[in-house]
C-alpha cells in the first residue's frame, strides 16, 4: 500500500519503521535522515494543506497518516479528506481537542469525563483568584499549543503568576488554572474511526528534563511499556469512561474524530482523571508502543481512516520496551544545534535496540548533526522491563553528541516496583 506520512520527528520515524515492516511503500513529508533510510523523503511543508494534498495525489497515496499536531490544527487532514483520499488524523475542528485546553475541558464536561477542576482565565486578576481557590501546588497551562512545554507545576506562587503573565501576553492569550492531580501518569492511545474506539497498550512517559522528575517540562525524555503496576481493568475503564464518551460527544457535535485520541491520565487518590487530550500519537510513547505491536500497522490505520475499525483486534508482544531521548545541550529552554552525532551504527548493534531520529540533519559535508531539541530516541526491547531498560541504556551509551542530555532514570522506579496508585480516598 502506498502511504504518505506527514512529519519529521522520532514519532514519525517510529511510524515509518512499523509501516515499512508491514510492507508499505512509504513517502514521508518532510521526514528526517532516519526516515530517508527506509522511505522516500519529500521536502514538502507538513503544515501546508494544499502542498500535502498535491503530494498525496502525485504519489497515488492510498492512505495519508498525519503525525504531529500542527498540521492537524492547520487543516491538513481536512484538505486531504476533501480530495477523497483516506486520512488518519482528525479534521481541524476535532483536533481542537488538543489545540485548545479550554475546548477540551468543555467537551469533557459535556461528556462527563473525569478531569481536574479548572478555571479558564483571561486576566491576571482571574488567575490570582483561581490559584488561591485551588492552593499549591499550582498548575498553570497555556491554553494554546505549546509542544508540551506550556505547563508549569510549582509550589511557588510568583513563578505560577509569571508563567500565567507570559501566556496572557500572547495574542488572545488564555490560561487554564487547574487543581493539582496526585498519582502516577499513564498515556493511553485510542484509535478511532469517528465511532468505534480501539485502545493500544498503555505507556508511561517522562516529561521533565531532570532526573527524578525535576526541572522544566519538555516534549518528553523517555517512555516504557507495558505498565506492570497498572490496575487490570485500566484500559477497559479508560475506554468506557473517557475515550468512548469523548468520541461520541465529538460525533454528536458533527465533528467526528478520525485518528488517534491520546488520553493523558493521572491515577489519583480520587480515581481516574484526564490530564490532557492530544489529537495524535504521543512522542516518545509511540516509540515503545509500536515496538510491541505485532499487528501490521498499515491495516489498522487504514481501518480507522475508512470507518471499518469495529471488530479489529490487536496482537501484542509479551515483552517490554523502553525509550531514552538524547536531547541537545540547553534543551528545553534553548537548544544548541549543529553538534556532530556519532555511534548510531554501534548502538544498533546492541541486540534488541534501534535508534530513531528526531532533530537531526546532514550538514554540508554530509555529517550527521543535531538540528533540534530532542535529537534521537533510542529504543531497547527485551523479555521484561529490566532487559528493555538495560538494552536502551547500553545502546544510548554508544552514541556521542557533545553536551547531550539524557535522563538515566527512565523506567527505573517501575523496574524497582516502586510505582503505585495512591490509596483511594
Ligand atoms: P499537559 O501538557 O497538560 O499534559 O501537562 C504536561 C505535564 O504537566 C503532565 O504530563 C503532568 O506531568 C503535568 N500536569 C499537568 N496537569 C497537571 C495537574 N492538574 N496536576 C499535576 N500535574 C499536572
Amino acid at each position: 500500500m502506498k502511504i504518505l506520512l506527514v512529519g519529521s520527528g522520532a514519532r514519525e520515524h517510529a511510524l515509518a519503521r512499523s509501516l515499512a515492516q508491514a510492507g508499505a511503500d512509504l513517502v514521508v513529508a518532510p521526514g528526517n535522515p532516519g526516515t530517508a533510510a527506509i522511505a522516500e523523503n519529500r521536502p514538502v511543508a507538513a503544515t501546508d494543506p494544499e502542498a500535502v494534498t498535491a503530494l498525496a495525489r502525485e504519489v497515488g497515496a492510498a492512505l495519508v497518516v498525519v503525525g504531529p499536531e500542527a498540521p492537524l490544527v492547520a487543516g491538513v487532514a481536512d484538505a486531504v479528506r476533501a480530495a477523497g483520499i483516506p486520512v488518519f488524523g482528525p479534521d481541524a475542528d476535532a483536533a481542537h481537542l488538543e489545540g485548545s485546553k479550554a475546548f477540551a475541558k468543555e467537551i469533557m464536561a459535556a461528556a462527563q469525563v473525569p478531569t481536574a477542576k479548572a478555571h479558564v482565565c483571561a486576566t491576571r486578576d482571574e488567575v490570582e483568584a483561581a490559584i488561591d481557590d485551588f492552593g499549591p501546588p499550582y498548575v498553570i497551562k497555556d491554553d494554546g499549543l505549546a509542544a508540551g512545554k506550556g505547563v508549569v507545576v510549582t509550589e511557588d506562587r510568583e513563578e505560577a503568576l509569571a508563567h500565567a503573565s507570559s501566556c496572557l501576553a500572547k495574542v488572545d492569550g488564555r490560561v487554564v488554572v487547574e487543581e493539582f492531580l496526585d498519582g502516577p501518569e499513564v498515556s493511553l492511545f485510542c484509535l478511532s474511526d469517528g465511532a468505534a474506539v480501539l485502545p493500544l497498550a498503555p505507556a508511561q512517559d517522562f516529561k521533565r528534563i531532570g532526573e527524578g522528575d525535576t526541572g522544566l517540562n519538555t516534549g518528553g525524555m523517555g517512555a516504557y511499556s507495558p505498565l506492570e503496576w497498572a490496575p487490570q481493568d485500566l484500559v477497559r475503564d479508560v475506554v468506557a469512561r473517557v475515550a468512548q464518551p469523548t468520541i461520541d460527544e465529538l460525533a454528536r457535535r458533527g465533528t467526528p474524530f478520525v485518528g488517534l485520541l491520546y488520553c493523558g491520565l493521572a491515577l489519583t487518590s480520587r480515581g481516574l482523571r484526564v490530564i490532557e487530550f492530544n489529537a495524535r500519537f504521543g512522542d516518545p510513547e509511540t516509540q515503545v508502543v509500536l515496538a510491541r505491536l505485532r499487528t501490521p500497522l498499515d491495516e489498522v490505520l487504514l481501518a480507522a481512516a475508512t470507518g471499518t475499525l469495529a471488530g479489529v483486534e490487536l496482537e501484542w508482544d509479551d515483552g517490554a520496551a523502553t525509550t531514552v531521548v538524547i536531547a541537545a545541550p540547553g534543551y528545553p529552554a534553548s537548544a544548541t544545534t549543529g553538534g556532530e552525532i556519532a555511534g548510531i551504527e554501534d548502538a544498533e548493534a546492541v541486540d534488541g535496540a534501534w535508534v530513531l531520529h528526531a532533530g537531526t540533519a546532514l550538514d554540508a559535508e554530509g555529517r550527521l548533526v543535531s538540528a533540534g531539541g530532542r535529537v534521537l530516541s533510542v529504543v531497547g526491547t527485551g523479555p521484561d522491563l529490566a532487559a528493555a531498560r538495560a538494552t536502551a541504556y547500553a545502546a544510548a551509551a554508544r552514541i556521542s553528541l557533545d553536551g547531550a542530555q539524557l535522563r538515566t532514570d527512565i523506567a527505573a522506579a517501575a523496574e524497582r516496583g516502586e510505582v503505585t496508585v495512591p490509596p483511594q480516598r
